[in-house]
């Protein structure tokens, strides 16, 4: 197994309002193979960003691990973090103008690669590397080296950012929203990138996502969070063919067209935001039509229904 998260939660303490704790990611389990693609879908504060920046070693867990092909991540120490870890977990973020320094000329943004990851290749082999890399993602050297960011479009930015990840030939590409600046047309054709980077180089691809449609366009597997907690996964046919918690049901209903950018519209946003955290039961009950005594009382377990394909909802029994 490439990755594994395992019982994953991250609380975090909010010194506003006199150290009021929020559990942001919240006993959470799966795993990815190789040149596997899943998505993690959910709405803002559900989990899903916070789960990244958990499998990046840039916040650290409450509880729970994460291993890298066996070994716990945060067993690295500086050495294996850096020339280990970070050459084989690249991460390609929302804001593509945001990686980029507006004073220098965009070519910067693969130095830091060749001085951290690839110290001992040549000038010569830089160019021809960077040459190769821009042309994987679809780009002409000639019409993006020596230019500044200003110059180029979101998605020029973007495609760049995604060939100086895969540089260095990652085994695991974290891509959070990485495609939700994008223009409808760009989003595709860099989403049909990353699905030939798995194909071409067996590169495993976390795609974090507010938008369902996406994810299902992208991925192999898909996970559905709310409020911290996975409630929904399996392999993504299954999950839209098949969709069984009533919060997934809800999201389905709200997408319009597979190939245009949606927001969760006509889904109201639970107000009692403190509330739902001190919930014995269902975080989901708070909105769901067919919650019921038992549902406020105890969190539901994890259910298979069919193969590669769980619910946590009391409406599946074995909770
Ligand atoms: Fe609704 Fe109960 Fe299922 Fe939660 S466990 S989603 S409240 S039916």
């Amino acid at each position: 197994m490439l990755l594994e998260v395992q019982n994953l939660t991250k609380i975090f303490t909010s010194g506003l309002i006199g150290g009021y704790q929020v559990r942001a990611v919240d006993n959470v389990t799966f795993s990815i193979k190789e040149g596997e693609i899943v998505s993690l879908v959910g709405e803002s504060g559900s989990g899903k960003t916070t789960i990244g920046k958990l499998i990046l070693r840039l916040i650290k867990p409450t509880s729970g691990k994460i291993l890298f092909k066996g070994e716990d991540i945060w067993s690295f120490d500086k050495d294996k973090l850096m020339n280990y870890y970070y050459k084989n977990v690249q991460a390609v973020f929302q804001d593509p103008f945001a990686s980029f320094n507006p004073l220098y000329k965009v070519d910067r943004v693969f130095d830091l690669v060749f001085r951290t990851f690839l110290k001992n290749v040549s000038d010569v082999e830089k160019d021809e590397l960077v040459r190769r890399a821009l042309e994987s993602v679809g780009l002409n050297p000639r019409e993006i080296l020596g230019k500044f960011p200003h110059q180029l479009s979101g998605g020029q930015l973007q495609r760049i950012l995604i060939a100086r990840a895969l540089l260095v030939e990652p085994s695991l590409l974290i891509a959070d929203e990485a495609v939700s600046m994008l223009d409808a047309s760009t989003r595709i054709d860099v989403l049909n990138l990353l699905g030939e980077f798995r194909d071409n180089h067996g590169t495993s691809v976390i795609f974090i996502t507010h938008d369902l449609a996406l994810g299902y366009y992208i991925s192999d597997k898909i996970i559905i969070m709310y409020r911290g907690s996975i409630v929904e996964w399996g392999d993504t046919e299954k999950v839209f063919d098949n969709p069984l918690h009533p919060y997934t049901k809800m999201l389905l209903e709200s997408v319009p067209d597979l190939n245009v950018k949606w927001e969760f519209k006509g889904i109201e946003p639970e107000r009692e935001e403190g509330k739902v955290w001190e919930l014995k039961g269902c975080k989901f009950a708070p909105r769901c039509s067919l919650a019921k005594d038992k549902c406020w009382k105890i969190r539901p377990e994890p259910v298979e229904v069919e193969k590669n394909h769980w619910v946590a909802c009391h409406l599946y029994g074995g909770s």
